[in-house]
């Protein structure tokens, strides 16, 4: 890989994305411990809004990175059965990590019972939703239609189109060869595009974590303090011990892992969205070594379906709402909530909030009140932070141990 499509100085970058990060809790607890209630509020507007200009930066080169990523690795791999074996891997690596990550939320909600003892009234007027059908499901992840390419939330028509895009360049035999090499400059291009706006990334997580703390660091103070505590702690115990256990298996050091992923961790903790802290995601695999037919393949696509903090967090959720409404939930729909987090959280888009918005139909498929995500809603950003690092996490440790099952050897390998 050339030197020339990392970010400039990425030592420098994180120690200036860490500490923005600490300088703006710092802030943040200043500003409320010191200001006056209406300044606290007009600082925590603008933090914010600086912060969002990083993100509305960002949003600008996703589509062009997710199209030039996909269509320029899948062109480059002439063997079908080998990018038929880097989807297979990823597919099944993907849904199982996420399955496991519901099993934990679930474990969770059952041993620390979050909402127990609240006792809301379900509203009189109260029917459970009817969840959609399987095949509505289903055909909701192929909205395709050529206008979706460029909306926000059309990324998954954007990844199919790019895939097919990529297969028929290779259709094309020689001729083909100079659209994949164009399509090989246009991602590289796209990196050159990410890099220039990182430059801003240490300000943005900055203006983030300062705007947190102000807006919602009085909330840790109550009742939904249990729920937070448990979502962090089993959302972090998944992060520590499942990937581990997955680039150990890759063959790679864990150290060398959590290094490499400690700053798309904390972009994703400050932007809240996968699709955001895609390049800094990539950025992190190169760094590990991992080759860029696979990285450029499972990523971009990762970050739009492999949510395993979302698909904890849901489950969590799920049960918290039942405990809250005192609702009793069956064997029966436990087993279904396992399924229903991992369909909630392919199906959730990588944007911030992307999984409390999905999570209604996580509550209509348990025939839980829905008023449930307007509860949600009131500490999402909290939660959010976590799950999305956890969100991108995932994706790399897949990544490490896709590389190893296909014979790649990486940098800093244990064996
Ligand atoms: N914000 C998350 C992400 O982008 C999705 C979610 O809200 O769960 O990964």
């Amino acid at each position: 890989m050339s030197e020339s499509i990392k970010f400039g100085g990425s030592k420098g970058l994180l120690i200036a994305i860490a500490l923005g990060f600490v300088l703006g809790i710092i802030t943040g607890n200043v500003v409320l411990a010191v200001a006056p209630k209406g300044t606290q509020v007009l600082l925590s507007d603008w933090f914010k809004a600086f912060g969002d200009v990083f993100v509305r930066l960002i949003r600008i080169v996703i589509p062009p990175l997710i199209f030039f990523t996909i269509a320029a690795a899948t062109s480059s791999i002439a063997n079908a059965r080998r990018l038929g074996a880097i989807l297979a891997l990823m597919l099944v690596i993907y849904l199982g990590t996420s399955a496991v990550a519901a099993v934990l939320g679930i474990i969770a909600g059952q041993a620390f019972q979050p909402g127990l003892g609240v006792g809301l009234e379900v509203p009189k007027d109260y029917k459970p939703p009817t969840p959609p059908s399987g095949v509505d499901l289903i055909m909701s992840f192929f909205q395709l239609d050529f206008n979706n390419l460029l909306a926000v939330g059309g990324s998954t028509t954007m990844i199919i189109f790019a895939l097919i895009l990529g297969i028929s360049v290779v259709l094309m035999g020689d001729e083909g060869r100079k659209i994949s090499y164009f399509l090989s400059l246009g991602s590289k291009l796209m990196i050159a595009f990410v890099r220039a706006i990182m430059y801003y990334a240490p300000v943005a997580v900055f203006m983030y974590s300062a705007w947190l703390i102000i807006r919602y660091g009085p909330v840790m103070l109550s009742a939904y303090a249990k729920f937070l505590a448990t979502q962090y702690s089993f959302t972090l115990m998944h992060f520590i011990a499942i990937y581990s256990i997955l680039v150990l298996m890759g063959g790679l050091n864990p150290i060398k892992y959590f290094k490499a992923q400690l700053t798309p961790f904390m972009i994703a903790f400050a932007t809240r969205s996968s699709a955001v802290t895609l390049p800094a995601n990539m950025d992190a695999a190169r760094r590990m070594g991992i080759p860029e037919e696979i990285l450029n393949i499972t990523l971009p696509i990762g970050a739009t379906v492999n949510m395993d903090g979302t698909a904890l967090y849901q489950a969590l959720s799920a049960l918290f709402i039942a405990q809250l409404f005192n609702i009793g939930l069956s064997p029966y729909h436990i087993s279904l909530l396992i399924l229903a987090a991992v369909v909630g959280s392919v199906a959730t888009a990588a944007i911030p909030g992307g999984g409390t918005i999905m999570l209604a139909y996580v509550l209509s498929v348990l025939g839980l009140p829905l008023e449930g995500v307007g509860i949600m809603m009131v500490v999402d950003p909290i939660a959010d932070a976590l799950r999305t690092a956890i969100n991108v996490s995932g994706d790399n440790a897949s990544t490490v141990l896709i590389s190893r099952l296909l014979g790649s050897k990486l940098k800093g390998s244990i064996n």
